[in-house]
Order: structure tokens, then C-alpha cells, then sequence
């Protein structure tokens, strides 16, 4: 009971950012005394502070709280197809230090990538400062599906990772706690939370990179589905007996609108690691136009289905191609929804774009750790 009170404040709070003890107990539904109690443990523990007092209407003038945002420190993690970056935040999720390692195209070995991550940690906390004690945890984004095993096992099977075990990998080489999940849905998340999500319950949010996958929140809560795997939407059919995806099935999404598929059909072939200024190009240049009408065709097709499957209120568009595609054609792409969602849901919805930008894999990850920490509203334990 008192455990579930606290961490109820705890979220509320942190979502408020700052707020009066009677805010918080209107917004909460808890007493005014059992909001004080739990408010003076918090308080007590370090983890609220006292953060000035505005005035109220007549009355006494009201003390505001907030979480204290050097409380602990969260590490948000992205692993992508071309690259390792590593964010360290605050719980007010200010950034304090980044790492970046370049992944060559193909070489995803796990203990490739494993090596960046760590040698990440050590370098984003000595450039903050900041003791490995003092974080709460480290949160990644994989290409793949993570079954929430203890293991976290990760099943990328365009990356060439089969069930790599990567909780239990980077524990080997830190004893801070580490979560994962798909890149995707923790891109999701960190759009729900500070982005273009924020206010809505039931969101899709795509990711369009060189992979293509979604995030599907209903009712605020992510959707995983029996093992975790659901949102695949990259490799869904579009076409029948189309083209070969890197899955290795034929006709899927991502093998029409993945940044490698538009630009191998663009040609020319982009220097490698540098797909975000090929594909930049591409959509300035004219004669790329039937390559595009065919993306936005698709696109449109697979966000038709979307809506059609899930009535969102919103789907974000995002991933670093989404983002680069989107601020150029999205009213084409919004069009082309229309002409294959069903009339009332597409009504009901609004196509945007993602607010954060593509770090936000690093940002959502790094809300894997918060979740956390507001859940049992406190630091984890050490094994
Ligand atoms: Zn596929």
C-alpha cells in the first residue's frame, strides 16, 4: 500500500515536474495526510527537494516539490545500424555526457557492439563525472525484438543477431543494471513522454531508418504481444511475391521504404555509413521523383494499415529517414494514408512528425531506467 502510494506520487511528480503537496494530492486521488507522509519519507530519502512556494488564492502561499534531478543518473543507449551512441542524462533528463562509435556496414558481431557500449559507460561518466554507484541504470535500444527475459535475449535477424543474451553480456562488464527493448518502442516511449505523443493514449510510432519498424502504445501502454515481437511492422507484406527483404521474405515493407531500399533503387550507391546525406540528396534531386512516388505509394499503404488496425489518435512519423522523408513529402504522405485507411478512423487521426529527432532511441532507452526507478520508487538493487 504505502509502496504503491509513493511510487504513485513519484510518477505523478515527475511528470509535473514541480507541483504543491495539494496538487498532489488532487491529481493522485491520495489524503492530504498520506500525501505529507510519503512526501517527507521521499524528502527524507533524497530524493524530493523543497523547490521554492508560489502563491495561492488567499490562502498560505503553497510549497512546490520536485523530484531532485541529480538524485541518480540514467544512461540511455542506441544501438543502430551505423553506429553506437551512448547519452548520459540526469532524472530530468538533461544530457551530461555522449559517446559515439561508427559500426561498419555488416559488422554488428555482438561482442563488436558490446565492447562499444562499455567502453561508452566508462567514457560518458568520466567526462560528467559522475561514479557508477550514482546510476540508476542503463537503458539500450536494439535492432531487433527483446524478449523482457532476464537475459534479454535480442533477435535481430536482419542484424545477425540470433537470441544474443545482452543483458547478461553487459552484466558481465558493469554492475549497473541494464534494460533493453527494441529500438523502435523505446523511441516510442520517449516520444509519449516528452514528444509528439504527449496527451495521447493510443499512438503509433514508426520508425523508418535502414530498418522499418513501429511502436504500437493502446491506452498508454505499449503493445508487445505474446514474445515481445509485436510492432514488426517493416516486415509486413505489401507486395505479394515482391522483392527479397533482408529478412529474407519477399514483399516486405522495409524492402520498399527502408533507407538502403530507396536508395539502391535510386542508384549510385552511397558512401558507406553515410545513408543520411545520400538519402538528403536523393530527395532534392527530380529525378528521383518515381522512386519517391513509389515510397510515398507505399508508406501511405502501410500507414493505411495501421490506422485501419489500430485507430491511433496520432502516428508519429520518426527514425532518421522517417524524419528526412516526412519534412519533405508529408503531405503526400498524409494523402496517400487517406486513400487506404477506412474514412472514420482516418478522420479520428493525425500523421505528424517525431519531435525529438532520431536521438531519441537514446532518450527512450534511457526512460526504460526511469520507468524503473518510478515504479519502485527507488534506486535499484545491486547484484
Ligand atoms: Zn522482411
Amino acid at each position: 500500500m504505502r509502496r504503491g502510494n509513493r511510487a504513485l506520487l513519484l510518477r505523478t511528480l515527475y511528470f509535473e515536474q514541480e507541483s504543491s503537496r495539494q496538487d498532489l494530492s488532487r491529481l493522485t486521488g491520495l489524503s492530504p495526510a498520506t500525501v505529507s507522509n510519503v512526501v517527507a519519507d521521499l524528502i527524507t530519502d533524497g530524493i524530493v527537494i523543497e523547490a521554492g512556494a508560489v502563491d495561492s488564492d488567499g490562502g498560505r502561499p503553497r510549497t512546490l516539490l520536485r523530484i531532485r534531478e541529480s538524485y541518480g543518473y540514467v544512461v540511455g543507449v542506441d544501438v543502430g545500424e551505423t553506429r553506437v551512441r551512448l547519452e548520459l542524462f540526469d532524472l530530468a533528463m538533461a544530457e551530461q555526457a555522449k559517446a559515439e562509435y561508427a559500426l561498419e556496414p555488416g559488422a554488428h558481431e555482438p561482442p563488436a557492439v558490446i565492447e562499444h557500449i562499455l567502453a561508452g559507460l566508462g567514457s560518458v561518466l568520466a567526462d560528467a563525472g559522475v561514479d557508477e554507484s550514482q546510476v540508476l541504470g542503463m537503458g539500450v535500444g536494439a535492432p531487433g525484438i527483446v524478449e523482457q527475459c532476464p537475459e534479454l535475449l535480442v533477435h535481430g535477424q536482419t542484424f545477425g543477431w540470433d537470441g544474443v543474451p545482452l543483458g547478461d553480456r553487459l552484466r558481465a562488464g558493469t554492475s549497473i543494471p541494464v534494460f533493453a527493448d527494441n529500438g523502435a518502442k523505446t523511441m516510442g516511449q520517449a516520444e509519449l513522454w516528452f514528444g509528439a505523443g504527449q496527451g495521447a493514449r493510443h499512438v503509433v510510432m514508426t520508425l523508418i531508418g535502414t530498418g522499418v519498424g513501429a511502436s504500437v502504445i493502446t491506452d498508454g501502454v505499449t503493445y508487445r504481444g505474446a514474445s515481445s515481437s509485436a510492432g514488426e511492422w517493416g516486415h509486413t507484406t505489401i507486395a505479394v511475391n515482391g522483392r527479397v527483404c533482408r529478412c529474407g521474405a519477399r514483399g516486405c515493407l522495409e524492402a520498399y521504404i527502408g533507407a538502403g531500399a530507396l536508395l539502391g533503387r535510386y542508384g549510385g550507391g552511397p558512401a558507406a555509413g553515410d545513408e543520411e546525406s545520400a538519402l538528403a540528396a536523393m530527395l532534392g534531386d527530380p529525378t528521383a521523383r518515381p522512386v519517391l512516388d513509389e515510397a510515398v505509394a507505399c508508406l501511405g499503404a502501410g500507414l493505411g494499415d495501421l490506422v485501419n488496425l489500430f485507430n491511433p489518435e496520432r502516428v508519429i512519423l520518426g527514425g532518421w529517414a522517417g524524419l528526412l522523408i516526412g519534412r519533405a513529402l508529408l503531405p503526400e504522405i498524409r494523402a496517400a494514408a487517406g486513400r487506404n485507411a477506412l474514412t472514420q478512423p482516418m478522420a479520428q487521426v493525425s500523421i505528424e512528425l517525431g519531435r525529438l529527432g532520431p536521438e531519441a532511441v537514446a532518450l527512450g532507452a534511457a526512460t526504460l531506467v526511469v520507468e524503473d526507478f518510478l515504479l519502485r520508487g527507488d534506486a535499484p538493487h545491486r547484484s
